[in-house]
């Protein structure tokens, strides 16, 4: 970037007379109409620096905390390239007040190049963040271009920074001697600006992601109680009518009800269960739990089911005195859930292994099958929320989706670890749980 200026023209001449002749000339022309139209000082003796009230800058830097945030890593880098060189590198809001500086020139405050001073070009005249903002691009506003005398000593690079919604919302801007203009600081200047205005529109975008899952997460857990209240109307007077004597039309009318009405209040406490592991609210009862007994007890409502399908449902339960410190609740809740996933995705006449063991300071609980197994792509994926494989997905199977992530949950608040494995479809599928056991106290 060869730009040719005359000093001592310029410097007499004023601005009428300012000779074009480069392609940054126009802006700098520009600028200058405009300094000159709001009446900024140019000479020594006029030019005065502005400073907003120290609480006026603390506001600016709180409503600014995220340009801030942004910016000053990039500022920072930005100076330290230049430590051989004496520079001041700073950021001022949408109306020019500076809001950080960093540098090793040490007049800084004396030339207004520190917080709080105001550098807008209306106010100070043509000057490198000024007039970035004014004519919102890049700008480099080598020694005399400034129209303001005292300025003409310093070369200022600057370069617009953007809101997410594409206004301009400040500026970056490094100011050296006059002769230490170099082109290839206005283009690093122009990309550091450019990447602050992804950065931001970024955060802005994240932001926004996660209010959109928020909003979510608090429909999910308001919908599943407003569906609560009255199932629990439903069943408790289909609990009633029970024990009335009904005809057996009624009879099979109320065991459709009860049986639908439980299946609807099992996913919707499983809804309510996800929005509290979303919330982070799934709480714990802990006590000594002995882990037999909660084994025992979460398969005896699944034998039925599984003798139904003619399955072998075989159990390895020798390590008989393996205690854990947790909620006997919600560990029956999880191993319930992988043993009628088991049941539920093996078909008729497999067989389904439930063994428990001690390996040193955990009890390690496994549930295999010979079902149809998971395929590689999915894998990773099925302690996720909402995800079944395709086939399940398709209606091959009921459910939402939601047992194997709360099953995750549950372990996790237990201190332990649960992994999935299978050697493809077809070829079954093992769950294993590790669970801290109870120390000796
Ligand atoms: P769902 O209510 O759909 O069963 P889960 O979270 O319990 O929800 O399981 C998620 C998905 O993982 C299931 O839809 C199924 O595709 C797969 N899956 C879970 N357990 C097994 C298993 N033992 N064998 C094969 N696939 C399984």
């Amino acid at each position: 970037m060869a730009i040719k200026h005359t000093t001592g023209t310029l410097h007499e001449s004023g601005a009428a007379e300012l000779d074009i002749t480069t392609p940054l000339r126009p802006l700098i022309a520009e600028s200058w109409r405009r300094s000159q139209a709001a009446g900024v000082p140019t000479t020594a003796e006029q030019v005065t620096f502005h400073r907003v009230a120290d609480d006026d800058l603390q506001q600016r830097q709180e409503a600014n905390a995220n340009l801030m945030q942004v910016a000053i890593p990039h500022l920072k880098w930005f100076s330290a390239w230049l430590a051989n060189t004496s520079h001041i590198v700073y950021l001022v809001d949408g109306d020019g007040v500076i809001l950080f500086s960093i540098g090793n020139y040490d007049n800084a405050d004396a030339f207004g190049l520190t917080p709080g001073y105001v550098w807008s070009e209306r106010v100070m005249g043509t000057n490198g963040a000024g007039t970035a903002i004014a004519a919102d691009r890049p700008v480099a506003v080598m020694g005399p271009e400034h129209i303001s005398e005292p300025f003409q000593g310093f070369t200022c690079m600057a370069a617009p920074v953007h809101d997410p919604a594409g206004h301009v919302c400040g500026a970056i801007d490094v100011s050296t001697s006059a002769e230490d203009a170099n082109a290839e600081r206005l283009a690093v200047m122009a990309h550091i600006a450019f990447v602050i205005d992804n950065e931001l529109a970024h955060r802005r975008a994240e932001v926004m992601a996660t209010q959109r899952i928020q909003a979510k997460d608090r429909l999910l857990a308001e919908v599943s109680h407003e569906l609560r209240t009255p199932l629990t109307a439903i069943l408790g007077w289909a609990r009633l009518l029970r024990k009335t004597s009904l005809d057996d039309t009624s009879t099979r009318g109320l065991d459709v009800i009860e049986r639908n009405a439980f299946k609807q209040a099992q996913v919707i406490e499983d809804l309510l269960d996800v929005s509290r592991c979303l919330a982070g609210e799934l709480r714990l009862q802990c006590a000594p739990v002995a882990l037999v007994s909660v084994i025992k007890n979460s398969i005896d409502s699944l034998q039925q089911t599984s003798q139904a399908k003619r399955q072998t449902l075989n159990l390895e339960l020798d390590a008989k005195d393996l205690v854990v410190l947790g909620d006997a609740r919600r560990l029956e809740q999880a191993i319930s859930n992988l043993v009628s996933n088991a049941i539920k995705y093996t078909p008729e006449s497999g067989r389904i292994d439930v063994r428990l063991e001690r390996v040193d300071s955990q009890a390690l609980l496994t549930v295999s099958d010979t079902g149809i197994g998971i395929n590689s792509e999915f894998l990773p994926h099925i302690f996720d929320y909402f995800r079944r494989a395709n086939g399940a997905s398709t209606g091959r199977q009921d459910g939402l989706g939601l047992g194997l992530s709360i099953v995750r949950e549950i372990v996790k608040l237990h201190g332990g670890a649960i992994d999935a494995h299978s050697e493809g479809e077809g070829r079954g599928a093992t769950f294993r749980v590790l669970l801290p056991l109870a120390g000796r106290d």
